[in-house]
């Protein structure tokens, strides 16, 4: 994903700390749940499976197996249906792309729903390296594609273990991370597929939907993301208004952050409302976590804890909703 540099320098960076950002009441904030906790520890091993394949880069063998095995995880962990979406699309760069997006839909039956995705492609290049002959490198995306793809593989074994009271529709979505700085329509290609082909016959969408990408910064926080703020402030309300509930305040922070041009875009464009769970105002950079397009986004600076943040988060989002 990309940092929208010139709307952040426009938009208050923090709003008063104690409020509510939007300026409106405050969402009903729900009672803490008794749910199957969220384990941190079976997140950060889908995070290293994933980083154990090598660099998932559209075309390359390691992108293909990956594929195959988050196929077969959404389907081991029970989901009533896993489609397998193939496709060569235009990479807005002049060429084309391979895309397989995966889609684990869980409690199948019930009319309500929610979206949840994260992209599990990584980044070709390092170009953000400080080094410059790492530039050309692919980087292992522990944090930028695995961490919000291993938070969601667990999500899926949780929900295979207790069936929630309205469905969830898992998308780990490809061909986010190969744009060009140049071309914001050069970035989630994949999701943009898929909103072109949902599977939601009649016309029901899902109510809402929740991105994560980067959540398992070392000393990760999630400010509430520009573009989620303007285009879905209801929905950062409830997932904020619950982080807050359970005790999750200090990494779900009451403020704005960066503005990102990540797969939450397509999705509300294609009448979903989406917000985008991501690190979005590292005090350090002053945008992404500084591993961000380097190197060194490995598993070396995975925080398990900040994956059991943005896990439990959602996990008691999921269960607190109702049919
Ligand atoms: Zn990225």
């Amino acid at each position: 994903m990309k940092f929208a540099a010139l709307i952040i320098a426009a938009a208050p960076l923090f709003m008063a700390a104690c409020g509510n950002s939007s300026g409106r009441t405050p969402a009903e904030k729900p009672a803490p749940l008794e749910v199957a906790a969220f384990d941190a520890d079976s997140a950060f091993s889908y995070v290293a499976r994933q980083v154990a394949f090598g660099p998932r880069v559209p075309r390359s063998e390691a992108h293909s197996r990956c594929a195959s095995w988050l196929e077969s995880e959404l389907k081991r962990h029970g989901a009533d249906t896993v489609i397998r979406q193939e496709a060569v699309a235009d990479n807005r760069q002049g060429g084309t792309i391979p895309v397989v997006n995966l889609l684990g839909r869980f409690n199948q039956a019930s009319p309500k729903r929610i979206l949840l995705l994260a992209h599990w492609d990584t980044r070709p290049v390092a170009d953000n390296d400080p080094d410059p002959d790492k530039r050309d490198t692919p980087i292992d995306g522990a944090n930028d594609g695995a961490s919000g793809t291993g938070v969601l593989l667990e999500i899926a074994r949780q929900l295979g273990n207790k069936t929630p009271a309205i469905g969830v529709d898992i998308l780990l979505c490809d061909a986010e991370d190969s744009g060009s700085h140049d071309n914001d329509e050069s970035w989630a290609i994949g999701t943009r597929y898929w909103t072109e082909h949902m599977p939601y016959d009649g016309g029901i969408l899902p109510e809402y939907g929740i991105l994560l990408d980067m959540v398992g910064g070392r000393g990760a926080r999630f400010h509430r993301e520009y573009f989620s703020q303007r285009n879905a402030a209801a929905i950062v309300d409830k997932i904020w208004g619950t982080a807050a509930a359970i005790g999750e305040a200090d990494r779900f922070l009451n403020a704005i952050g960066g503005a990102v041009t990540d797969d939450h875009l397509p999705v509300n464009e294609a009448g979903i409302p989406c917000i985008d769970i991501i690190e979005c105002y590292n005090r350090q950079t002053g945008s992404f976590n500084p591993t961000w397009h380097t190197t060194a986004d490995n598993l070396d600076n995975i925080d398990p804890d900040a994956l059991r943040s943005a896990g439990t988060t959602v996990i008691n989002v999921i269960y607190n909703e109702r049919p």
